[in-house]
Formats: structure tokens, sequence, C-alpha cells
């Protein structure tokens, strides 16, 4: 008998929380690019006589992601110490939260290949500190040839949420779908910016397999993944590695591996502390964490409507698809600019249409967010108003709408300059153009006459001349009818 393995998989997320300074201390969270040890003070340093005091938006921004992740928040929670020695880490202990987090018993949602929601449990929500980098390279800035290595202590103290799924992930396609629909969230709430990249959001996998003969192989926590590719592919090559070690009937051990994205490999860097090698106990510097009465009802009262609920809202209201409403509530910044569209006056499908095609390709096309694009949501819709009204075609509004990106000018401005006018091209104006054509394709519109283009393709090539001429400023059906008429009153 075959044997059947079945991975399970639970991660545990660190979302950088957007606040403007650190957790327990005034210094900036403004790393990227600063200089080395600049955004430090003597208590992200870790200096004796120095005493934390707690950020109360770091609070805010953790109780709002809970609160989204549809977990309990603890109205009483409080600090430990975890001790471990490393030199990113002055203290020698990270601030954390360990018996008493700041949350517990979420779900999030993701959705099954058949399209159902699958819910995926969230044990907790915890708070804490980052530490600081580790840089490898040679004192005079050269990265190549590592001889020694250098702390960079901007980063130390900078808010952390860890959030900690169930182990209720199956597939590495669902745990990828997980990070994303997490990622999304905390953008939504405007609690980071959720940058694998940079690394504002940070996943680790804990993954094992259970083999259907009844034997299980310790987890393996794996870390470096930097992107939810990288993320895909390490689960994918460890499940491969643990089934084939349980099918040779080896024995797993429970270790911390790192991903290593250039050779698609996971490589073991040390046995997996249990948690008594932390020696956790309470953090005598700061007081227990009281929410005041009232706050998580106030914080739940805030949140913004959330991307599942806005997303069917759009279809459901605006009558789109479900492609569509996904495309435009993927961040809120979009759905926001729709939304704006649609008070100014744009049809709901015009508008979803021309943001899903032009605008998100100006956007992909030129690496540009969308508070940066130089076109506002009234200019669009303005343009989507006289689309709507047939009194601009869909090829010329192309071209004025490629002429204000490029130029970032209004809409009136950029027809006129386009030589574009409002209402386009018709009746005795297009007539007189067509006629025009025709009389200098006599020859094509001798054969159509003659009854020798049966397939209409050299009518259509009429057609195709007349709507260059006009540069698409007439309704192509009006252009159709008109030139069959011509055609026919010889
Ligand atoms: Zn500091």
């Amino acid at each position: 008998m075959s044997l059947l393995f079945t991975p399970v998989i639970g991660l545990e997320i660190h979302v950088q929380l957007a606040t403007a300074s650190k957790i327990f201390c005034s210094c900036s969270t403004d790393y990227i690019g600063a200089v080395p040890n600049t955004n430090v003070c003597p208590l992200c340093l870790g200096l004796p006589g120095t005493l934390p005091v707690l950020n109360a938006k770091a609070v805010e921004y953790g109780v709002r992601a809970s609160l989204a992740l549809n977990c309990t928040v603890r109205n009483a929670t409080r600090f430990h110490r975890k001790n471990y020695f490393y030199p990113d880490l002055p203290k020698a202990y990270q601030i954390s939260q360990y018996d008493l987090p700041l949350a517990e018993h979420g779900f999030i949602n993701i959705t099954s290949e058949d399209g159902t929601l699958r819910p995926i449990g969230i044990t907790r929500l915890h708070l804490e500190e980052d530490a600081g980098k580790l840089v490898h390279g040679t004192s005079d800035g050269r990265l190549t040839g590592a001889s020694q290595s250098f702390v960079d202590y901007n980063r130390g103290g900078v808010p952390l949420a860890e959030i900690v799924s169930e182990p209720d992930l199956r597939t590495p396609a669902e745990a990828r779908q997980y990070v994303s629909v997490i990622r999304q969230l905390v953008r939504y709430l405007g609690v980071s910016d959720g940058d694998m990249e940079k690394g504002s959001l940070r996943v680790d996998a804990n993954i094992s397999v259970k083999c259907s003969d009844g034997r299980w192989g310790e987890r393996a926590e794996i870390k470096n993944m930097n992107s939810l590719k990288a993320l895909e592919r390490a689960l994918e090559y460890e499940i491969k590695r643990h089934i084939k070690m349980l099918s040779e009937g080896k024995i797993i051990i429970q270790e911390t591996r790192h991903w290593n994205d250039s050779q698609g490999i996971t490589i073991s860097s040390r046995s997996k502390e249990e948690a008594h090698d932390y020696r956790y106990f309470p953090e005598p510097d700061l007081p227990p964490l009281v929410l005041p009465d009232g706050y998580v009802k106030e914080q739940l009262d805030k949140l913004p409507e959330l991307p599942w609920d806005r997303k069917r809202r759009f279809k459901d209201t605006y009558g789109l698809s479900e492609q569509d409403s996904a495309t435009l509530t993927e961040n809120r910044d979009m759905a926001d600019f729709y939304e704006n569209c649609l008070i100014s006056g744009g049809s709901p499908e015009r508008t979803a249409n021309w943001l899903r095609t032009e605008v998100l390709r100006v956007l992909n096309e030129n690496k540009m967010e969308l508070k940066d694009f130089p076109i506002s949501s009234h200019i669009i819709a303005e343009m989507i108003v006289m689309m709507d009204n047939r009194k601009l075609s869909n090829t010329a509004a192309k071209e004025v709408f490629e002429h204000m990106i490029e130029n970032s000018s209004d809409l009136h401005s950029a027809m006129s300059l386009c030589d574009i006018s409002a209402g386009g091209i018709a009746g005795d104006q297009l007539r007189d153009l067509v006629s025009k054509i025709l009389e200098q394709n006599n020859d094509v519109v001798r054969v159509i006459r003659s009854g020798e283009d049966l397939n209409g393709k050299k009518q259509k090539y009429l057609k195709g001349l007349v709507m260059r001429e006009t540069r698409g400023q007439a309704d192509p059906s009006e252009v159709s009818w008109i030139l069959a008429s011509l055609l026919e009153n010889n």
C-alpha cells in the first residue's frame, strides 16, 4: 500500500508597524537608507540607566490589526524579556510578549481552489521590538569578500506585531495566499506598508509532514524568505525533503533552516530553541498594559471597510465581475480612486474597465503608485462621462489620456492640443470625409461595386482608412452605415 503524506504548515509573520517613532523610545523608525547607527539613543542601544516608555500608536495599530483578524483583544497584558545572545540585540534580550499576548483566537479566510472560503486560525498577535541588523563586509564599505561583520542598530526597537497562525495551512499555495491576505489587510488598515522585499513584513514557516502510517516528522522552521514566490518555493522544497526522508525511514529532527533563494534549497542553521532556552521573565521596567474602558470598542468603530467586504460590495452595488472587483479592491487607494470617479459621474462599468486596463497599465509601466498618478479621479471621470455620452470615442480618449499623462495637463487643453473635439466627427462632416476616402481609393471601390469583394475584406479596409483619418473620433457603426450607403449609390 502506498503511503500518503500530509504537509502541516503554520506561519509566523512579523509586521513592522508604521509608527513614526520606535516602540520604547522616540527615535525615528525611518531606517531604510539612513546612515548606520544614526537613528539611535541610549535606550535603544541598551545602555544602563534608561527606561522604556511604550508607544501608544504601536498599541493602537496592534489592536486594530487584531480586531480585523477577528481576535479577542486582552484588556490587560504585559511584556516579557526574551533573553538571547546575538550582536543584533544590544540589551541581550528582546522585549516581547509571552504568556499574555495582546490578542488571541482569531481567524482569517482564504479562498480554496473550489472558490469556498476556508478559515485559517490565528493563534495570537503580540507586540515586540525589532532587532538591529548585521552587515557583513569590509570597513571601506565593500560588501564582497566579507571579512568583518558590522552592526547597525537603526532597526533595533522598531515596533513589530507578530501574527502566529494555527497549523491550518496544507499547501505552499495556501501559505502564499494567507500571507498575501495578511499583507493586503495591514495595508488597508494603514498599520504597515507590508513590503516583504524591504523586510517590513517577514515570514517564518513551521512545517512538518504527517505520514498515513502514523509517523509524523518533527517540524522545521524555515527563515529568510523575502518574497511570496520565495515562500512558496521554500515550502515546496521542504515538503519534498520531508517526504523523501520519511519514505526512506529516516528521522527528521527539529531544526531551523535558512532558505537560499539562488540555490533553491534550505540549509540547516541551528537546532531550534525551546521556549525555556529564552529564560522569559516579566519586564520589570514596564508596568502592565491596561487598555482604558471603551478603547477596544472605539478601535473597532474606527476600522475601515475591509478589503473582502469592499470587494463584495463592488460586485453587488456596481455589478462588476469577480475579477474586476478583486482588481479594484486589491489596494485601498485604487478602490477609493474608483469610487471617487463614480462620485464625479463616471459609469461603473466603463470606469472599472478604464482603470483596470489604462490606469493600471501606466502605473505598472512606470512602477508608479496611485498617489503619484498625474491625473485626478475627477478628470478621469470627466473623460468617462464624455465617452458615456458618445462625445469621445475610446480611441480618441486613449490619445488624450496619453497626452495628459505626459504633460500633466487637464482634459480640455489635452483635447485641443491633440486636435480632438468633443462630439467627435459625425453627420455631414463624416459623410464628406468618407466620400473623400472613396475618391482616393477608386480602384478598391470598383472591385466592391462589381461584387468581387465576397468576404467584405475590401470594405473593411476602407472602413479602417476612415477610422484612421478620424483618429477614432467617429462612431464605428455610423462609419459602416455611411460607407455602405455611399458604396451603393453610384
Ligand atoms: Zn532610541
